[in-house]
């Protein structure tokens, strides 16, 4: 009678070291490829196709690396960022990249996240008023707003004492960290000659409290630019437009033409912009736009990358500034690339031979 009990024994044993084996095979096999976790993309949306080279060079980098990823675009509406960034939280995304709509909304969700230990890095835009950030991936956002500035300042002539010259000046969206920054860049630049007399604000609309575009919408700047040209132009010239952003000067320069600017007897002011956008691109060449700033989309996602790689494995990532991105709650460490002036001089060079665009999508 006591063989059932031995045999019930010697079967619960081997059971034991099954399960033992299997622990320990799992603990010291090294992670495979297919065991690294999701990472949670979060991006702002889908109208500008800056932020679609955006999130496809991150899903393609990350790929490589053998993670799995969760992109999201939320169309400029601050609720579905946030509720796309709350479920990815919940379903366990170890790291989240974020470009945020505004940079001030998403405290609760972070403070969750920390809690469950996910990882969070800022993309481009700076998260504010949250100390769980951890990294800041990003471009020269002062140098954009130098490069902008500088290149109104070269078309016009101002170093060489020319003027007076009338101009005009748009704001980014208020809600975003890096709008300031590429204004303070151009006054940098633009502040002394309008102090001098040499540029003239005919609106007298300076400042980003009088000068911004909410979501950085062509439309709004599109009316906004239709008001002051009613208002102040009538019988003035206006001679240039710093432009924050291809999107918008889409819209400034639409207006402009509305009122006939754009011909031989009203040739078109100098309008800047940012993001080397195609249709700008192409409004370069056709003579109307005359300089864009180009942010390289594959670097910014390559460094991204690489931080969340580090961070997983346990590294430190590497970073370049670690005092200017200040987001109220932390100096957020950051990694800051070079953004570079694209106009009808260089934009083949930059653009196409630098493998960005084919000739074929511009031409
Ligand atoms: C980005 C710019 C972009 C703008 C509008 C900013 O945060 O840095 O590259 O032009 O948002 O999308």
């Amino acid at each position: 009678m006591s063989s059932p009990k031995r045999s019930s024994f010697t079967s619960k044993l081997a059971g034991l070291t099954v399960g033992l084996l299997i622990a320990t095979g799992t603990a010291a096999a090294p992670a495979m490829a297919q065991d690294k976790p999701t990472i949670g993309i979060a991006m702002p949306t889908k109208s500008s196709a800056r932020w679609i080279d955006d999130g496809n060079n991150m899903v393609k980098y990350f790929q490589e690396k053998g993670y799995k990823t969760d992109l999201q675009y939320a169309e400029d509406d601050i609720p579905n960022q946030l509720a796309q960034i709350e479920n990815m939280v919940t379903k366990n995304d170890k790291v989240l990249v974020i470009a945020a709509i505004d940079g001030t909304t998403l405290t609760d969700v972070l403070q969750k996240a920390a809690e469950q230990g996910v990882k969070v890095i800022a993309y481009d835009r700076l998260i504010r008023g949250s100390a769980n950030v951890d990294y800041y991936a990003t471009f020269d956002n002062f140098q954009v707003g130098v490069l902008q500035a500088a290149y109104i300042e070269k078309a016009l002539g101002l170093k060489d004492g020319k003027g007076p010259f009338n101009i005009e000046l748009f704001g980014g969206s208020p809600d975003d960290n890096n709008a300031y920054f590429f204004y303070n860049g151009a006054m940098s630049v633009l502040q002394p000659y309008i102090d001098s007399g040499k540029l003239k604000v005919q609106s007298g609309q300076v400042g980003m409290d009088k000068v911004s575009t909410l979501r950085w919408d062509g439309a709004v700047a599109q009316s906004r630019m239709d008001n002051l040209l009613s208002a102040y132009y009538g019988n003035k010239t206006l001679d240039a437009v710093l432009s924050p952003y291809d999107g918008i000067s889409i819209g400034i320069i639409s207006s402009l033409k509305g009122v006939g600017y754009g011909s031989p007897s009203q040739p078109m002011p100098v309008v800047t912009g940012q993001d080397a956008e195609i249709p700008s691109v192409k409004s370069i060449l056709a003579g109307e736009q005359r300089s864009t700033v180009f942010k390289d989309t594959r670097e910014l996602a390559k460094v991204t990358v690489g931080m969340v790689d580090d961070l997983l494995a346990g590294r430190t990532p590497q970073v370049n500034d670690t005092k200017t991105y200040d987001n109220g709650k932390k100096v957020v460490p950051s990694y800051l690339l070079k953004p570079v002036s694209v106009d009808s001089t260089n934009w083949k060079q930059v653009l196409v031979d630098g493998g960005y665009y084919k000739e074929s999508q511009i031409k």
